[in-house]
């Protein structure tokens, strides 16, 4: 059984639905839910759940940066070039404009954040099964 298996029932924030607007550019299943989506705030606040395995493409944040507030579960951050971070409960990731990036669950577990965004985002190629199945759990 994967690990944080009850983080699918959501943390704090509803799971919200399956995140099929960004399947595309996750390899594997994430559910999406929409905390704040307003025109007049030049933010927006994602809680995003990732099944066991699932992560997002390769992608950068343009004209803005993105903040992840880890809520549960265990998953990775890494950005190009660098060693991933294995992130539990309570981290905190400040993703700086331009930084190309990827972000997701351990291979046994389940894992959510919530995602602070600002401006717009570049995807761009998949994180393959090779690296990903290379990462070990710390
Ligand atoms: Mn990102």
């Amino acid at each position: 059984m994967a690990k944080f298996e009850e983080i699918k029932n959501g943390v704090i924030f509803p799971v919200g639905e399956k995140n099929d607007a960004f399947a595309k550019y996750f390899s594997g299943q994430s559910y999406l839910d929409m905390l704040v989506a307003d025109p007049d705030i030049n933010v927006s606040v994602g809680n995003v759940t990732f099944e066991p395995g699932c992560r997002n493409n390769w992608h950068i944040h343009h004209d803005g940066y993105q903040l992840l507030l880890v809520t549960g579960g265990e998953g990775w951050y890494q950005e190009a070039g660098k060693a991933p971070q294995f992130l539990t409960a309570g981290d905190v990731v400040v993703i700086k404009d331009g930084v190309k990036h990827w972000h997701g669950a351990t291979k046994d577990s389940w894992f959510a954040h919530i995602a602070i965004t600002a401006g717009s985002t570049q995807w761009c190629e998949e994180v393959t099964d090779e690296s990903y199945d290379k990462l070990q759990n710390k």
